[in-house]
Parts: C-alpha cells; sequence; structure tokens
C-alpha cells in the first residue's frame, strides 16, 4: 500500500465489536483482569497501554515503515525519553539549526546527565566525517531544518552515522512519512511532533518515534516511557488518528500551496531570500529531491531591511496568523528571533511561515499588501 492508502486504512480498521466504521475511544484508566493479574485482552493500566494509543502507533509505524512505534505526550517527551536512554557519557551529534526545544535540551540538560552534545552542520558531509572520527552514540538528523529550512542527505549521514557506531535519528516532523521516509533510507529511528501535520487541526499535542527494528533499544525506551510516564492520551490519540486520515490530501495541499507563495516570495524585490527545498536556487535542493516526495509546507523569509523590515510586514498580515506552531489547516507567520530568547539563533529578518490550506491567490494577496 502506498502511504495515503496507509494513512487512511492503517489503524482506523472498523470496530470489530460493534462494526463502528470511525474508531472507538477508550478513554478507560484502568483494565479488568483476573484475580492473579491475568489480563482479558491484553491491558492492564492507560499508562502501560490502551486501545486507542495502539491504533496509533500502528498507524506511525506503518506509515514509516518502522516495526515498533510508540506514542507521546508530546514531541518534546518523545526527544527526551529516547535521549535519557542513552548511558551516560554518551556524545551526540546534533544539527546547527534545529528545533528550538532540542537546542535547549542539549544546552540545558543533556549536560546534567554528562551527555557530550557536538554541533555540526549536517548538510557538510565533510564535517560530519570529521565528527564522527571519535565514537557517537546518536547522530541526529533534522531535514528539512528549523527555521532555515537546510537539507541533510539521510542516507548518506546513515551511513557515516553507522561507520562510527551510532544509532540514526531523524526529526521528520517537517516532511511527515507522506513526503520522506527516513527509515527506508537507513536511519534507525524517526522522531515526529504529531502536534503539527498529523494532528493538522492545531488542537492537539503529541509526540512520537518510530523504530526501524523493534530490538531491544526499542523495548528500552518502551519501558522508560511507561514508567517516567510522559504517555499520550487516549483522547490525542483519537484525535491524531483522526488527523492520520486527511493527512494525504492536505499535505498534497499545504505543498502545492508553499509552490506558489514560495515563487511570489522568490520573485518579489522586498525579498531578501526564501528558504523552500522546492525552488531550485536553495542549496539543497537536489538532495531533497532525491529523497523527498514534494517539499512541504514550510518555509523561512528572509526579508530586506532587516528586523524592522521583517516586524512591519508580520504586523501588516491579515490572512496569516502570527503564531509559533506549524502545520495546521491555518497559516501562521512567525518572527522567530524575538521569542527565541535573549540570544536569538535566527536572523533578525527572519520570518518562519506555515503554509495553510487556504486558497493560495488569498495568501499571495496577503503577502502583497503586507510586503509594500
Ligand atoms: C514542534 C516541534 C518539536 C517539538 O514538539 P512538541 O510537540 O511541541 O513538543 C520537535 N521538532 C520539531 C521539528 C518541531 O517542529
Amino acid at each position: 500500500m502506498r502511504p495515503e492508502t496507509i494513512a487512511v486504512h492503517v489503524g482506523n480498521e472498523a470496530d470489530p465489536a460493534t462494526g463502528a466504521v470511525a474508531p472507538p475511544i477508550h478513554l478507560t484508566t484502568t483494565f479488568r483482569h483476573g484475580p492473579s493479574g491475568e489480563r482479558v485482552a491484553g491491558y492492564e493500566y492507560q499508562r502501560e497501554g490502551n486501545p486507542t494509543n495502539d491504533r496509533l502507533r500502528e498507524a506511525l509505524a506503518a506509515l514509516e515503515g518502522g516495526e515498533e512505534a510508540l506514542t507521546f505526550a508530546s514531541g518534546m517527551a518523545s526527544m527526551t525519553t529516547l535521549l535519557e536512554s542513552l548511558p551516560n557519557g554518551a556524545r551526540v551529534l546534533f544539527p546547527d539549526d534545529c528545533y528550538s526545544g532540542l537546542r535547549m535540551l542539549f544546552r540545558e540538560f543533556l549536560p546534567e546527565r554528562g551527555i557530550v552534545a557536538d554541533i555540526v552542520d549536517m548538510s557538510d558531509l565533510a564535517a560530519v566525517r570529521a565528527a564522527c572520527a571519535q565514537p557517537i552514540a546518536m547522530l541526529w538528523i533534522e531535514t528539512p531544518s528549523n527555521p532555515r529550512m537546510k537539507i541533510s542527505d539521510i542516507a548518506a549521514l546513515a551511513d557515516i552515522g553507522h561507520a562510527a557506531g551510532a544509532l540514526v535519528v531523524a526529526d521528520n516532523t517537517f516532511a511527515t512519512p507522506l513526503l520522506q521516509r527516513p527509515l527506508a533510507l537507513g536511519a534507525d529511528i524517526t522522531m515526529h511532533s504529531t502536534t503539527k501535520y498529523f494532528g493538522g487541526h492545531s488542537d492537539v499535542l503529541g509526540g512520537a518515534l518510530a523504530f526501524a527494528r523493534n530490538d531491544e533499544f526499542a523495548a528500552r525506551v518502551a519501558h522508560r516511557l511507561h514508567v517516567t510516564g510522559a504517555v499520550l492520551a487516549p483522547f490525542n490519540a483519537w484525535l491524531t488518528l483522526r488527523g492520520c486520515r486527511s493527512l494525504g490530501a492536505r499535505m498534497a495541499m499545504h505543498c502545492a500551496n508553499a509552490r506558489k507563495v514560495a515563487e511570489f516570495l522568490a520573485s518579489h524585490p522586498k525579498v531578501e531570500r526564501v528558504n523552500w527545498p522546492g525552488l531550485p536556487s536553495h542549496p539543497g535542493h537536489d538532495v531533497a529531491a532525491k529523497q523527498m516526495r514534494d517539499f512541504g509546507g514550510m518555509m523561512s523569509v528572509e526579508v530586506r531591511g532587516g528586523r524592522e523590515a521583517a516586524l512591519a510586514v508580520a504586523g501588516k498580515l491579515r490572512v496569516f496568523t502570527n503564531a509559533t506552531s506549524l502545520g495546521g489547516c491555518e497559516s501562521l507567520v512567525e518572527h522567530r528571533a524575538s521569542v527565541e530568547g535573549p540570544q536569538p539563533f535566527s536572523p533578525q529578518n527572519l520570518l518562519r511561515v506555515s503554509v495553510g490550506l487556504e486558497d493560495a491567490e488569498d495568501l499571495i494577496a496577503d503577502l502583497a499588501q503586507a510586503l509594500i
């Protein structure tokens, strides 16, 4: 089955008890068992697993082409649980451009555990090879990356990482498995903030990991999740599963709209640079074309005239909403440097754009009036 069909069907099978076509939701925290703990249908306590979550896990594993998937309360909970499963003193290679929460994790929290974070430009394979001269436990890929939309070559990085003895992890949030399947390219684990495109309606937080192999490491992460408890609530699993069914259609429209918006912005005299991997001028375009089915709905724009000019554009937009996050139906814009704390990482003239599902011409008209 192709990804669009998997997204509609896997985990969404009719309820065997009632024939209900839309999946039931099981909110129960506990499951009846026998006097000496014999489980009736494999379940015991919600934190240890529940049927609604299992449907979503099945969908995620199938979409990513993995043997196992786990769901978490948020994308950050999935990252934290994964990274905490590494031994003390482990060395991890992280990308220089990445989700801000990951940066906080490796700057503020991983050092407490003695985990050594090395930061490299993952689009520069020679730099990654040099960083792999010493043993590494994990190599972390984010492509396209947030917010500069850098592209890194998953297959090449998986080879380099494996040669250095590392587990290779890809944050696949921006692309989704509809556009990019890192496990098929050699990665061991993919990570998602399902809060974004999977949920798709800006109304449900969640995270996920999909594992190429259901091995001892996957079991260790699952055990840590079930004991430490950053689990996804059944209602949130149900909403995310509902998002899966329209993911294919939504991604197609996000991509088509993004193409029109990117082409408009790239031709505008007030725009210095558009970071969208579908543009042939993007430095990662060829690699993106090789490993992605389409280029996604995320982009960033560098406005001519610096911080003030960028803020003025963000302030004039009417169809785009100024807000953080991404992947919902509504188009969002955010001046990242304003929300990154005292030492912003993003250029001051950069606006991150999540292109939504409105009519592309309305989005372009809004950008046109804001760029005047
Ligand atoms: C949002 C996001 C995360 C974090 O996920 P939460 O669900 O907000 O915890 C991680 N990676 C990327 C690329 C994201 O966009």
